[in-house]
């Protein structure tokens, strides 16, 4: 059989092996129940404790405060760029983005239909480079809330302290999706965390929701059911079926998380990982480039092109050959993007770093 290869890629993304492991050795019988995961009933004891135990370890895991909820959700982050204006506005409420990126940009545009966005501040010019002081920006004190992205997968900006709103209700939210079980959080900062699962904790189609809990219910008439964080949180993210066995994933790696020894350690491994693959760019001489200002670079997507950028098909050609693959920098952006969440392990960027001195040795 092939070995399996260094994974890149942004999202869905590489997993740790003990997860990947485990849920085989359970995916024919899960413990007592007699049967898979994927066949169990969501309402039956099994899935529940399953459910519980997943629920249980990112509390932990994330030390969430008391009076937030935690939802379990489907339609991914972009359904989450819609249901935020729907549960914390009506359609006359002001709110503030901040756009650091296409994400940013993509939650903005589409809570244009549901309340009245202002873009505070946009690095567009800048080709997203960058992110702003917030302290500095003009906040509407009336807005319902300031909306970050905390990491831009595709331009590779990360927030490294967040900023304080100013609104009256004192929300900030922020997508996650890329930056998510990272690092450390202060949840007690933020109103909403939306994040998709399928970078840092599991694969697609599971979605998790962190919500002040005075923030619920609180949804415009218009809201689909399916949107509405008071109906989720009243039937604890099993008002409908939810996406099992994508959750009982998410549960198996909150647990490999913790054994790691939270969420501290595993910040530690991604800044060395990342120091090591940007230290690599920043001493090739030119040879390869990272567009991001040095103090907001992200810790998890690392996007760099090559002075000679005629040689980057035969860059990643060269790289998928040594089994390091989706190298390829979003489309939209060109050039290269390494995607190292915390599955990753070092030897993948070590084998990398091997790989791109040895590249420019070559091409140089
Ligand atoms: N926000 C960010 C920061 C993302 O990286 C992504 C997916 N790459 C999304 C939102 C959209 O997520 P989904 O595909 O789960 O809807």
């Amino acid at each position: 059989a092939q070995d399996r290869v260094f994974n890149f890629a942004a999202g869905p993304a590489t997993l740790p092996e003990t997860v990947l492991r485990r849920a085989q050795s359970e995916l024919y019988l899960y413990e007592e129940s007699g049967m898979s995961v994927m066949e169990m009933s969501h309402r039956g004891k099994d899935f529940m404790f399953i459910l519980e135990k997943a629920e249980e370890h990112l509390h932990t895991l994330l030390e969430i405060p008391l009076g937030f909820s935690v939802l379990f959700l489907q339609g991914g982050a972009t359904t989450q760029f819609a249901a935020v204006p729907l549960n914390l506005c009506t359609p006359d409420d002001p709110v503030d983005y901040v756009v650091t990126g296409s994400w940013s940009d993509k939650a903005f545009k589409e809570a244009q239909k549901y309340c009245k966005p202002s873009v505070i501040w946009s690095g567009k010019s800048g080709k997203y480079t960058t992110i702003p002081d917030v302290r500095s920006l003009e906040q509407n004190p009336k807005a319902k809330y300031l909306h970050i992205c905390a990491n831009e997968t595709i331009h590779g900006v990360e927030y490294k302290d967040y900023p304080s709103p100013e609104n009256r209700d004192g929300v900030l939210v922020a997508d996650m999706s890329s930056n998510f079980c990272s690092k450390p959080v202060d949840v007690s900062r933020f109103g909403v965390i939306y994040a998709g699962a399928q970078k840092n904790v599991g694969p697609s189609g599971v979605t998790i929701v962190i919500v002040r809990d005075d923030l619920i219910g609180h949804a415009q008439g218009i809201t689909p059911v399916m949107l509405d964080y008071k109906i989720h949180v009243e039937n604890g993210s099993l008002y409908n079926t939810p996406p099992c066995y994508g959750i009982y994933m998410c549960g198996l790696v909150f647990e490999e998380l913790l054994e790691q020894g939270g969420l501290k350690e595993v910040e530690k491994k991604n800044k060395k990982k990342a120091e090591i693959l940007y230290n690599a760019i920043d001493g090739s001489k030119g040879f390869y480039k990272c567009p991001v200002e040095k103090d907001v670079r992200s810790l998890m997507n690392v996007p760099f092109t090559l002075e000679k950028s005629e040689l980057e098909g035969e860059f990643i050609k060269e790289a998928e050959k040594e089994n390091m693959v989706q190298l390829k920098g979003h489309r939209s952006v060109g050039g290269m993007r390494a995607s190292i969440y915390n599955a990753m392990p070092l030897a993948g960027i070590q084998k990398l770093v091997a790989f791109m001195e040895d590249f420019q040795a070559r091409h140089d």
